[in-house]
């Protein structure tokens, strides 16, 4: 994946200065427990203006909240510029980089998985809102061979140590293995 660089990226604090234009951005917060493990999520979103309530509008981060008198964003939340040439990469816009996941390569090719998430509702369905801090479901699939595909899973933990395990075996993970 192109998009996963190196930790080299100038960073800057929500608090101490905010970006002013408009446009794509990276945003990340510091490492917490998703499904089981410790990760820093990365991820691009949109800055855009956004009312105020009584107040003139204001740039913020498309995932800000409004509760009908402040508008808030995730503590110690950081940004930094989308470059220029990962704005011409055809990538989605939603991907998220975890940095802290520790998996091993694709059984079949030995590719570097991909971990794609989602927040799953109770009962089923999708959130609309793009939040990855929300992210209580998740899949680990090969990019190059497409041979190696685990379940949606709750416990990432446990799909960590299954794709671990089958890596060294040759085999994908199987939806069995990971639930127990
Ligand atoms: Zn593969």
């Amino acid at each position: 994946m192109e998009t996963i660089r190196a930790e080299t990226r100038a960073w800057t604090r929500w608090d101490v200065a905010r970006p002013t234009t408009r446009g794509a951005y990276w945003w990340r917060v510091p490492a917490r427990e998703y499904g089981g493990v410790t990760l820093r999520p990365e991820w691009r979103a949109g800055l855009h203006m956004c009312g105020m309530g009584y107040g003139p509008d204001e740039m913020w981060p498309t995932f800000s909240h409004w509760d009908g008198y402040n508008r808030t964003v995730y503590g110690d939340l950081e940004w930094c510029p989308v470059e220029a040439d990962e704005l011409e990469q055809k990538v989605a816009q939603r991907e998220v980089v975890w940095r802290g996941l520790e998996v091993k390569g694709c059984p079949f090719c030995g590719t570097q998985p991909v971990m794609e998430s989602v927040q799953s509702a109770v009962g089923g369905g999708m959130f609309v809102d793009w939040d990855p801090l929300r992210h209580n479901t998740f899949w680990l699939s090969c990019p190059s061979c497409g041979m190696a595909r685990s379940p949606h899973v709750a416990n990432l933990d446990a799909l960590v140590r299954a794709w671990n395990r089958r890596a060294a075996l040759g085999q994908a993970a199987s939806p069995c293995e990971v639930r127990r």
